[in-house]
């Protein structure tokens, strides 16, 4: 059977995306196409944004309590449909199935939070702020959001759009052209949960629909995730045309061992921070930075370690690292540790070229650790697989001196038993996540995520309250009322003895 052509969301229905293009989706361990995945044309743009403006009056004047109710009802479809959505996470990305099932766990966390929404969309008064004066702000959602979602969490991100909605806007979501299959579900699902036609639109396409989207005088704002250059593009672009944006980028994060780390403890830790999820993750610890005084003993039991992964199918029980997302990223992370080399790096372990006996037509790439220090590309720039790399330093200053000297500040992570340790080097790391004895400081859904530097542009974060900001306006309203006392008639006889 011939693969599928998958088609777009628009207005309630799903629609041919009339396209001159189309890209394959591929299963990352097996190299079978999947499904044909259209690039839409420029007006699947438009019809789309012009479903969501239709829809977004009657939306906003939903009252919030059943918009809250309606977020409910999709958070238990969703939670019906964990294990089927993982299932589908892991043919489209190639993480193993644990790994994605803990991503629908993750994302359901977030549909809980934006529930929420009666909580959230709260606003303030202040009574006479002058003489018979009062101020109040109202939160207003602010018309459709654009929401463009990177491959690597193709549940997890694109739910970003929850947010969106609770607070009263509709929105269009792009998922990436890798894997699209998630995103398209949780949408089937978001139907089936009631919201009305135009409140969730899906367009698939590449860089065009995200140019469309943030040029389209009637889009509010975008939330982007993705790497960094493309983050910085597309925040430039719709700051430009004066919307809101927040757009998160990539990451190189580092890990600090220090002489008083319990290793029995940290170790499990560290590995699964630097090598879960095939290294594809931007929480992904990259690169590990070791105390001088601990170096050797740590690094012969860190290796022994990385050693036991077994690469393969994510379905496979048995498998503990997928392969990665494609061969292009396959052969880029191959290349790394070829210049890594020529600037002087020494491989520690060697993960190219590896085979996986039952598919041959895979993206392996299996762990790979090589030494580097600042100025090294391999330790500079991102490279979003299991290529790390390692440095000795002397102590707490040439660490955090290392972590500073990085173009992204997304996370930091020191693994220490001394408290006096742990607060200085969460203060002085620039990151916008400190891990202390955790590798990966993933915020929850209850807490806003964003890095700093190259890592993130835009103030508010994503998720969470900082999110309700994001998809809100809080509208000020000063009032005063002239009392005419010559009109009183007293007490409303209604009123009397109703409580
Ligand atoms: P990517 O930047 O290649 O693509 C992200 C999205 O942007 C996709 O939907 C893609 O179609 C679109 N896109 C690609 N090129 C574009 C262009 N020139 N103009 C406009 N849109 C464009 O990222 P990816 O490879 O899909 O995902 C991995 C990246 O995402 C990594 O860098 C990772 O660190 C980052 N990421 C960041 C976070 C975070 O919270 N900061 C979370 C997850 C992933």
């Amino acid at each position: 059977m011939s693969p599928a052509v998958l088609r777009n969301f628009i207005g309630g229905a799903w629609t041919e995306a009339a396209g001159t293009d189309s890209v394959p989706v591929t299963n990352p361990a097996t190299g079978e196409t999947i499904a044909i995945h259209p690039m839409s044309a420029g007006d699947a743009v438009d019809a789309a944004v012009r479903a969501a403006e239709a829809a977004f009056w009657d939306w906003w004047m939903t009252p919030v309590p059943t918009r809250s109710a309606m977020m409910f009802r999709y958070r238990h479809l969703v939670w019906d449909a964990r294990d089927e959505l993982a299932a589908i996470i892991v043919e489209e990305n190639g993480k193993t199935l644990a790994e994605a099932k803990g991503e629908m766990l993750r994302a359901l966390q977030y549909i809980e939070h934006a529930s929420a929404v009666t909580e959230t969309m709260k606003g303030a008064v202040t009574e006479n702020v002058g003489s018979g004066v009062d101020i109040e702000f109202i939160r207003e959602p602010l018309g459709p959001f654009a929401i463009i979602a990177p491959f690597n969490f193709p549940a997890m991100i694109p739910l970003y759009f929850t947010w969106a909605v609770a607070t009263g806007n509709p929105v269009v979501i792009k998922p990436s052209e890798h894997c699209p299959l998630t995103t398209i579900r949780l949408i089937e699902l978001a139907a089936e949960a009631g919201f009305p036609p135009g409140v969730v639109n899906m367009v698939l396409g590449g860089k065009g629909i995200v140019e469309g989207l943030a040029n389209h005088p009637d889009v509010a704002g975008l939330s982007f995730v993705g790497s960094s250059p493309v983050a910085e593009i597309v925040y430039k672009l719709v700051t430009s045309n004066a919307k809101r944006c927040q757009a998160q980028g990539g990451s190189k994060n580092h890990l600090v061992v220090t002489d008083s780390a319990v290793v029995d403890r940290c170790l499990p830790n560290i590995v699964s921070s630097m090598l879960g999820n095939s290294s594809q993750r931007c929480f992904a610890g990259s690169n590990l930075v070791v105390y001088d005084s601990i170096y050797d003993d740590f690094m012969e039991r860190f290796l022994a370690e990385v050693r036991r992964f077994k690469l393969g199918n994510g379905m496979d029980p048995a498998t503990t690292m997928g392969p990665v997302i494609s061969p292009q990223s396959q052969r880029r992370l191959e290349a790394a540790v070829d210049t890594a080399l020529e600037e002087g790096g020494e491989l520690l372990l060697d993960g190219r070229g590896v085979e996986v006996d039952e598919y041959p037509g895979g993206n392996w790439m299996a762990p790979t650790i090589v030494t580097g220090r600042p100025g090294m590309e391999v330790f500079d720039r991102e490279l979003f697989g299991p290529v790390r790399a390692v440095q000795r330093v002397s102590g707490l200053d040439e660490a955090i001196s290392v972590v500073n000297a990085s173009r992204y500040g997304h996370t930091a992570a020191i693994y220490t038993e001394h408290g006096g340790v742990a607060r200085e080097f969460r203060q002085r790391a620039q990151v916008g996540q400190v891990g202390i004895n955790i590798g990966t400081p993933a915020p929850i859904a209850f807490y806003a995520v964003g890095g700093r530097k190259k890592s993130f542009f835009g103030s508010l974060r994503g998720r969470a309250n900082d999110a309700v900001d994001f998809y809100t306006d809080k509208k000020v309203v000063v009032s005063t009322w002239h009392v005419d006392t010559s009109q009183e008639t007293g007490a409303d006889p209604a009123f009397e003895g109703s409580t």
